[in-house]
C-alpha cells in the first residue's frame, strides 16, 4: 500500500519529509484543512502534492500565475504524475483535452488560475467530480494588507460552502500576524490547523553594503562571486532597470530586462528564457518573481533597497530555493531611502497605512544600519529568536569593531542645527569636513563654528552616523525628504545623556589595505564537495548532459534533475541502478528514463579514472556553506575575547549571548587541548580534581550524560562547568581511547 513516506521516495526520489511536511500531509489526508506558513524553498509543493495523489479525485490547485502553473505541470509530468492546467494563454483545442481528461478522471492535479475557479459553469463541472482537495497557493493574495493583493481571491471564500467536505489548504511564504488573520477570516478556514515554520532561510548569506561605485561593486560579484550563475538583480523603476541591463549586457555579462512596461508576450518570453538557460543574469523591476519557481537562483541582488522587509524577506527568498548555498547582496545609499520615501508617500495612501508605510521603513533603514546579526535582526522582525549569531551573514564573517562616536553624533547634530535644519547628510557631512563646495560657499557655511571640525571620519562614515542618528529617532526627514531636523531625543546626545557606539563603515581611502572582502570568494559552493579532478570532471560531464537533455526535452535543466541530486551522483558514485536509486531526488520516472544512461556514462568514467572512494550524500535539508569554516566564525569571536577577557561571563556580557552559548563555543577548544579546563569552568583545584575522579569513575561504570554526575557532586558544580571538565579529560585522554569528536557537546564514551 502506498504510503505518504513510499510516494516520497518512489515519485520524488526523496529519503524523508523536511520540517513539518509530513504532520502537514497526514493532517489533509485525515480531511483537516490547512494553513501552510513555510518559507520559499522549504517544500510547500510536496504538502498538497502528495495528499492529491493518494486521495481519490483530483486535486485542485489555484495559483496567480500562468507560468508557475506551466512550471510545475512541467515538473509533475517529469516525474510521471498526470497533472494539467487551464489558463488563458491555451488554445481552445488545448483546453478541450485538458477539460476531457479531468471529465475522465485521468487527471491527479490540475492547475487553474483564481478567474477559472469564479467561472459558474467551470463550478458546475467540478461538482460532478470526485475531488481530492483544493490547495489555494500564494494565499497572501487575499490580503490588502500585504503588497501582492488581489481582488479576486476574495471570492475563493465560496469553495467552503460550494464543496463542503473537500479539505482545503491554504500555502504562502510571507504572512506577517496581519496577513495571517485575513487568509484565516476571507478563505473562511476558521477550522484549518495553521502550520508555521521559522523564517530562516539559512542557506542564503545576507550581505549588506552601503553603495560605493555600486556598478562596478554588481560586476564583481557576478563576474568574481557567481559566474555563469543564475540570478536577479532588483532595481527600483522601469528605466533603471533598462539602464543597467544594457551597462551589464556591454560588460560581457548575459543580462535580460524585465518590467511592466514590457508587453505580455515579450515579458512570457524572457521569463521562459531566465528559467530555461543557466548563468542569466535577470535585471527586473519587482513585477518579477512571484511564482519564479526556478530552484538554481543563486544570488539576488537588491540594486536598489526593497520596500520593507517583508519584501526583502520574499525577494531574497527566491534565491537557494535547491537548499544549496545562495547569497542576497543589498546595496543602499540614503538618497535611495529619500527616493523610496516620497514613492510610499506619493502612492496616494493616507492615515494609518501611511503610518505602518513609514513604520515599514524605518525597520528597513534599521535593518541597514544595524551592527548585529542580519539575520538575527531580520528573523526578530518576524517574531522569531535566533539563539545566537548565524555565521553566514557580513557581520558575522567580516566584523567590524563597535566604536563609541558619542562626540561624532554631537558634532553632527549641532551642525544640522547651525545650518539652520534644511539640509540633507550630504551637505552636512561637507561642511564638518570643512569643503569648499559651491553650496558651502552660497550659504556662508564656511563661517560655521562646525565648519571643518570633524576630521576624524571620512564622509562615508559621517553619513553612516547621521543615518544612525535617524534611525535612532534623534534626526528625522523634514517633509520633502531632502533636510534633517532636530528632534527631542536630539537633545539627550547633545546634552551627554545619551552616547552611541557604533560600527562605523570600513574606509576604503584611508585604509587601502583593508577594503572589504568577503572570504572565500571566487569560489562556487560545488568547489565545497567535488575535491578531486576526476570528480571536477564527472560534474561537468554530467551537467553538459543535463543541458543538452534539457534542451532536447524543451525542458529547463532543472527539471531533468536538480544540481544537488548530480552533485550525489559524484559523491555516491553509484555501479548500479539501485545505486542510482538511492540517489537523493531519483524517482521511479527518472529512474526508468535517464537511469541506463547515466549508468553507461558512470562506467565509462569509471573505467578511465577508476572508480574513486564513495563519498557520504549531501547532508538532507538546506546545505550551508562549508567555505571559511563559517560555524567557528562566531565561536572564534568567542575564543578570542575569552583570551582578553578571561571568563565566559564577560564574554557572555560582551557578546549579548547567554553563557551557555559561550561555553558550548569554547568546549571544542577545550577538548582540543588549547584552553585549560579549569579556568574555563571556573573552578578551584579541589573542585576539579573531585569531579574529575567523579566523571573517571561513572563513565567506567558506564553512566550516560550529566545529571549522574552532576547530582554525585551534590549539585555544588554547574553542568556547564562539569562539560568543560569532561572535555579537558578528554584532551588529556584520560576518558578512553575513541578519538574526541571536533564539536558537539558531550562526547560519547567509549
Ligand atoms: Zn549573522
Amino acid at each position: 500500500m502506498s504510503t505518504p513516506l513510499t510516494i516520497l521516495k518512489q515519485v520524488f526520489g526523496h529519503d524523508r519529509f523536511l520540517g513539518p511536511q509530513e504532520a502537514i500531509i497526514r493532517h489533509v489526508l485525515a480531511g483537516g484543512d490547512a494553513v501552510v506558513l513555510l518559507p520559499t524553498g522549504g517544500g510547500k509543493s510536496l504538502c498538497y502534492q502528495i495528499p492529491a495523489l493518494l486521495r481519490p479525485g483530483t486535486a485542485i490547485v489555484i495559483s496567480p500565475l500562468i507560468a508557475l502553473m506551466r512550471d510545475q505541470v512541467q515538473a509533475l509530468t517529469a516525474l510521471g504524475v498526470a497533472a494539467g492546467s487551464l489558463h488563458s494563454a491555451q488554445t481552445a483545442a488545448e483546453r478541450r483535452s485538458v477539460e476531457e481528461r479531468l471529465r475522465d478522471g485521468r487527471l491527479d492535479i490540475l492547475y487553474i488560475a483564481p478567474e477559472r475557479f469564479m467561472i459558474p459553469a467551470f463550478q458546475d463541472m467540478l461538482s460532478g467530480l470526485p475531488l481530492a482537495l483544493f490547495a489555494i497557493d500564494e494565499a497572501h493574495c487575499v490580503s490588502q494588507w500585504g503588497h501582492d493583493f488581489r481582488p479576486e481571491y476574495l471570492q475563493l471564500a465560496v469553495i467552503a460552502e460550494r464543496f463542503p467536505g473537500v479539505p482545503r489548504l491554504a500555502l504562502t511564504a510571507t504572512a506577517d500576524g496581519p496577513t495571517r488573520a485575513d487568509i484565516l477570516s476571507r478563505l473562511r478556514l476558521d477550522d484549518a490547523r495553521v502550520f508555521a515554520t521559522g523564517f530562516d532561510r539559512p542557506n542564503i548569506r545576507y550581505l549588506v553594503e552601503p553603495k560605493d561605485h555600486p556598478k562596478y561593486r554588481l560586476l564583481r560579484f557576478l563576474t568574481e562571486d557567481h559566474p555563469g550563475q543564475s540570478g536577479i538583480v532588483y532595481r527600483l523603476s522601469r528605466k533603471k532597470v533598462e539602464g543597467l541591463a544594457d551597462w551589464l549586457t556591454a560588460q560581457g555579462v548575459p543580462a535580460l530586462a524585465y518590467h511592466a512596461g514590457l508587453n505580455p508576450a515579450e515579458r512570457d518570453s524572457r521569463q521562459d528564457r531566465f528559467m530555461r538557460e543557466e548563468g542569466l543574469v535577470m535585471v527586473a523591476t519587482v513585477a518579477f518573481g512571484m511564482g519564479v519557481d526556478k530552484p538554481d537562483v543563486r544570488f539576488v541582488v537588491h540594486f536598489d533597497p526593497p520596500k520593507s522587509l517583508e519584501a526583502y524577506h520574499q525577494e531574497t527568498g527566491r534565491a537557494g530555493r535547491d537548499g544549496a548555498p545562495a547569497e542576497a547582496l543589498m546595496l543602499y545609499g540614503e538618497e535611495d531611502f529619500v527616493a523610496l520615501r516620497s514613492l510610499l508617500l506619493s502612492d496616494g495612501a493616507n492615515g494609518p497605512q501611511q503610518r505602518i508605510t513609514l513604520a515599514k521603513l524605518k525597520a528597513l533603514v534599521t535593518y541597514c544600519e544595524s551592527d548585529v546579526c542580519r539575520r538575527r535582526t531580520l528573523l526578530g522582525y518576524f517574531g522569531e529568536d535566533l539563539a545566537e549569531p548565524c555565521g553566514n551573514c557580513d557581520i558575522c564573517l567580516d566584523p567590524v569593531e563597535a566604536v563609541d562616536v558619542t562626540v561624532a553624533a554631537q558634532k553632527a547634530l549641532s551642525c544640522v542645527y547651525r545650518t539652520g535644519q534644511r539640509f540633507g547628510a550630504a551637505h552636512v557631512a561637507d561642511v564638518l569636513l570643512g569643503k569648499q563646495t559651491a553650496r558651502v560657499e552660497r550659504f556662508g557655511h564656511a563661517a560655521l563654528s562646525t565648519f571643518g571640525i570633524g576630521g576624524e571620519l571620512s564622509e562615508r562614515q559621517w553619513r553612516a552616523v547621521m543615518r544612525r542618528l535617524e534611525a535612532l529617532g534623534a534626526l528625522e526627514s523634514d517633509e520633502t525628504g531632502h533636510g534633517l531636523l532636530l528632534t527631542a531625543t536630539a537633545w539627550d546626545f547633545l546634552k551627554g545623556r545619551r552616547g552611541l557606539t557604533m560600527r562605523l563603515p570600513r574606509d576604503p581611502e584611508r585604509s587601502p589595505g583593508r577594503r572589504p572582502r568577503r572570504s572565500g570568494s571566487h569560489r562556487s559552493w560545488v568547489d565545497d564537495y567535488v575535491r578531486t579532478p576526476e570528480e571536477r570532471l564527472l560534474w561537468e560531464r554530467l551537467r553538459a548532459w543535463r543541458s543538452a537533455t534539457a534542451k532536447a526535452a524543451e525542458v529547463p535543466p532543472y527539471v531533468v534533475f536538480h544540481d544537488r541530486t548530480l552533485l550525489d551522483i559524484v559523491l555516491q558514485k553509484p555501479q548500479d541502478l539501485a545505486g542510482l536509486a538511492a540517489i537523493g531526488g531519483m524517482g521511479q520516472a527518472k529512474l526508468d528514463t535517464y537511469g541506463q544512461t547515466l549508468l553507461e556514462m558512470l562506467q565509462e568514467h569509471y573505467a578511465a579514472y577508476g572508480p574513486g572512494e564513495s563519498r557520504p550524500p549531501l547532508p538532507a535539508g538546506t546545505v550551508r556553506p562549508s567555505r571559511g569554516d563559517v560555524a567557528s566564525v562566531t565561536a572564534r569571536q568567542s575564543l578570542e575575547l575569552y583570551r582578553d577577557l578571561g571568563s565566559v561571563a564577560a564574554v557572555a556580557e560582551r557578546r549579548g549571548l547567554k553563557s551557555t552559548t559561550v561555553y558550548a563555543h569554547l568546549l571544542p577548544f577545550v577538548r582540543r587541548g588549547e584552553l585549560a579546563a579549569r579556568q574555563v569552568a571556573a573552578v578551584t583545584e579541589a573542585e576539579q580534581a573531585e569531579a574529575e575522579a567523579a566523571l573517571v569513575r561513572l563513565r567506567q561504570q558506564g553512566a550516560d550524560g550529566m545529571t549522574p554526575v552532576y547530582d554525585a557532586l551534590g549539585g555544588r558544580i554547574p553542568y556547564e562547568a562539569l562539560r568543560c571538565l569532561e572535555a579537558g579529560l578528554w584532551a588529556e585522554g584520560r576518558l578512553g581511547k575513541a578519538a574526541a569528536p571536533s564539536s558537539g557537546v558531550t562526547p560519547p564514551v567509549a
